[in-house]
């Protein structure tokens, strides 16, 4: 049985990955900085740097539309 206090913490800390559907710890360089997708560590080269101002990452969707 999972008590509230867990719970709250892994809603908290763990995110979905869009790619493969598993938990990973929440980071935001596993972040695509467009549409907000999350990635596991296993998927995170889904996600592509740029450098402009600042770096960001964008998923290969994002990266896509924005036609780097
Ligand atoms: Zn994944
Ligand atoms: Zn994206």
């Amino acid at each position: 049985m999972i008590d509230e206090y867990v719970l709250k913490y892994i809603t908290d800390f763990m995110k979905l990955c869009k790619k493969c559907n598993k938990y990973d710890i929440y980071n935001n360089k596993k972040q695509c900085s467009i549409c907000n997708d999350f990635y596991c560590s296993d998927c995170k080269t889904n996600l592509i740097d740029v450098y402009g101002f600042y770096k960001s990452k964008y998923c290969i969707e994002c990266n896509k539309l924005i036609g780097f």
